[in-house]
């Protein structure tokens, strides 16, 4: 208890620091407590990467599920992704419920974060976006296959979802309540990425890094092979040479994320 109490003391010394007010009615009994800087860190330069590379432009978010605690995840408050600071990540329990609000505005689509940890142990980290590239796969039946080796994840299964499917009645289309996140995660599946109709896509990964680098390749792939389609029939990758690719990517996912989190941090 009196170490619980220290972190509790600790973590509004901290807020005090950063210029924030304190909790007026924190429940600490579901804090984790303090989070290590550089893990917030990697959360914000996912944030303000994926927003450099184009996958996410004022809306979408990116998660990471609480390395203290498996049944918390972290992610920022409402805002831009490229605007995204440390002060600004908030923790949630799996039922997408704030530990702290704090009166801040929260993402409506957290639901496709807090479901998918939940029903999903292997996965440390979720994107959602809307992508333009992604969206004539999202609307058509034609499928989003490997074109080269940087996304041969996509080898491993492109799930979709149809929000009809687990609503009673039309929807605004956002994933903004319990029971659709269930929906979407059920369609994820075993996957690590969906196809949403008529919205865009949502990725999966071991980490925020593999997370990341889905998301940028996965609507890189999305645009080159819809051009290549214009030009005729496509020779895409087999399954073998996709899934080969796809475990060389896994492994050295650092390469990338190190450049570009040296770039998206720099630049503020
Ligand atoms: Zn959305």
């Amino acid at each position: 208890m009196k170490r619980f109490i220290e972190l509790a003391a600790l973590s509004v010394a901290i807020l005090i620091v950063a210029g924030q007010h304190p909790a007026p009615a924190q429940t600490p009994s579901m804090s984790g407590g303090p989070v290590d800087p550089a893990i917030v860190e990697d959360l914000v330069a996912a944030n303000r990467v994926l927003a450099d590379e184009g996958v996410l432009d004022a809306y979408g978010h990116v998660s990471m599920r609480d390395p203290r605690n498996p049944s918390r995840y972290m992610m920022s408050r409402s805002l831009a992704p490229i605007l995204v600071s440390a002060s600004d990540i908030m923790e949630f329990d799996l039922d997408s419920t704030p530990v702290d609000q704090r009166g801040r505005l929260m993402y409506l689509e957290r639901f496709i974060h807090g479901e998918i940890y939940k029903a999903r142990p292997d996965v440390n980290s979720v994107v959602h976006c809307h992508t333009p590239s992604f969206l004539p796969f999202c609307v058509c039946q034609v499928g989003l296959r490997p074109i080269y080796h940087m996304s041969g994840f996509l080898g491993r299964g492109v799930a979709r979802f149809e929000i009809r499917d687990f609503a009673a009645e039309a929807t605004d289309m956002l994933v903004s309540n319990p029971e659709l996140g269930k929906g979407l995660a059920k369609s994820l599946g075993d996957k690590q990425i969906v196809l949403m109709r008529g919205h865009g896509a949502t990725m999966a990964g071991q980490s925020v890094k593999h997370a990341v680098f889905r998301a940028i390749y996965g609507a890189l792939n999305a645009a080159v092979q819809l051009e290549a389609m214009r030009l005729g029939e496509v020779t895409y990758l087999s399954d073998e040479e996709a899934l080969k690719g796809a475990e060389i990517n896994d492994r050295f996912v650092d390469r990338s994320w190190t450049l570009w989190k040296l770039e998206a941090l720099a630049k503020k």
